[in-house]
């Protein structure tokens, strides 16, 4: 059987020697050794200022929105074509959710739809660099200046992408990234905020530990969101082979590209200018191709091959959102044409080109 995605993990000899220290300090969470050693190393690899590490991806984007302290019941503009993650991370924080759509090169926000999405309450944007793809930076960043607005991007698929030189987590207010095992890169769970702000280094380090800054001293009324020694140490070592790892998976993308692309009715994302990749989703669309999406989908299924009908349904067209003001699909026609179009193929770096010519055969034959 072949997934869509394979976790990434380091010989089990390397994760060992990893932990191996553990048993010595017996010092298994709240911010030990491995954990700051991780940090360190991810400010350096992402190339940012600052990164706070998380038990997972979602709480870290929970935590960054709350720690920016935007008024209750403010209007968040956000995608629906992404993980529910995103939606829910909006909602759980008070806030309300205000759907614009995607653009139909990469799927990310349509930039050119933002602004009329944008009243007196409108209080922050939530884009999402969806399968890895960077949202028009420069855009966002003028519309957010001129209105005012916090900008905190979901780059929970977007481990490893540089535009112009840059990490990808230098534009907005923050960034959050995903190290859940189906990632790019993962710490088994985890995640991170990145940002530039030295005030939000403490607010966060609060709102992950209880509040806790010091032993006799409650800050803040935080909840627990830390990442532990063992999960610490898994990204420890997948960070030394994260580059192989991309490189592995841009030679899968390659092959797919080679056989699917220019073929009538299937549809790939563009390429991006001035973008380092990470390879981390190979998002197909079928659109009057000799098979329908869900066809190609059971086909592949039968042949025990699975892809994912990644993102759908919408989140503004899930059950918990239907009965928000702001859900509906028909307001984002481009994002509901994508969902019900688009198959994500398997994609990891040890996929084999048998293997990729193998799920090709099916979807061309
Ligand atoms: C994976 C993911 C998240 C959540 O991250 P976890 O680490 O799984 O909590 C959020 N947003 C998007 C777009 C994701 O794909």
């Amino acid at each position: 059987m072949i997934n869509v995605t394979r976790s990434s993990m380091p010989s089990f000899e390397e994760y060992c020697e990893e932990v191996r220290g553990l048993w010595d300090s017996c010092w298994l969470t709240n911010m030990g050794e491995k954990h700051r050693a991780l940090q360190a190393q991810l400010e350096g690899y992402l190339d940012v200022p600052h990164a706070i590490l998380y038990t997972n991806g979602h709480l870290a984007l929970e935590n960054v929105i709350a720690a920016l302290g935007l008024p209750a019941g403010g209007e968040v503009i956000t995608t629906p074509f992404t993980f529910v993650s995103t939606t829910h991370s909006i909602v759980r924080n008070g806030l309300v959710p205000i759907f614009c759509d995607v653009n139909e090169r990469d799927y990310t926000i349509d930039v050119t739809k933002i602004e009329a999405l944008i009243t007196d309450r409108t209080v922050a944007i939530v884009p999402v660099h969806v399968y890895g793809n960077l949202c028009d930076v420069d855009a966002i960043e003028a519309i957010a200046e001129k209105h005012n607005l916090k900008v905190i991007y979901d780059a929970a698929h977007a481990f490893g992408v540089k535009y112009r030189g840059k990490g990808v987590a230098n534009f907005g207010d923050a960034s959050m990234f995903s190290f859940h095992a189906t990632k790019v890169y993962n710490t088994i769970e985890g995640g991170a905020v990145c940002f530039a702000d030295d005030a939000l280094v403490q607010v966060l380090n609060d709102m992950k530990n209880f509040g806790i800054r010091g032993q006799e001293k409650i800050a803040y009324v935080g909840g627990n969101a830390k990442m532990n020694e063992f999960q610490a140490a898994m990204g420890i070592c997948n960070l030394r082979h994260v580059d192989d790892e991309i490189a592995k998976r841009k030679a899968v993308v390659e092959r797919y590209r080679t056989r699917l692309g220019g073929v009538s009715g299937l549809k790939l994302c563009a390429d991006q200018a001035d973008t380092v990749h990470n390879y981390a989703y190979f998002p197909v669309v079928f659109d009057g191709y000799k098979y329908t999406r869900d066809e190609v989908f059971e086909k592949l299924k039968k042949n025990e091959i699975i892809a994912r009908k990644y993102f759908y349904p919408l989140t503004n067209d899930i059950d918990c959102y239907r009965e928000l003001p702001t859900a509906g699909a028909d307001k984002t026609p481009i994002a509901k044409y994508i969902a019900d179009r688009v198959l994500t193929l398997p994609l990891y770096a040890d996929l084999a080109a048998e293997d990729v010519d193998r799920i090709c055969d099916l979807i061309l034959e």
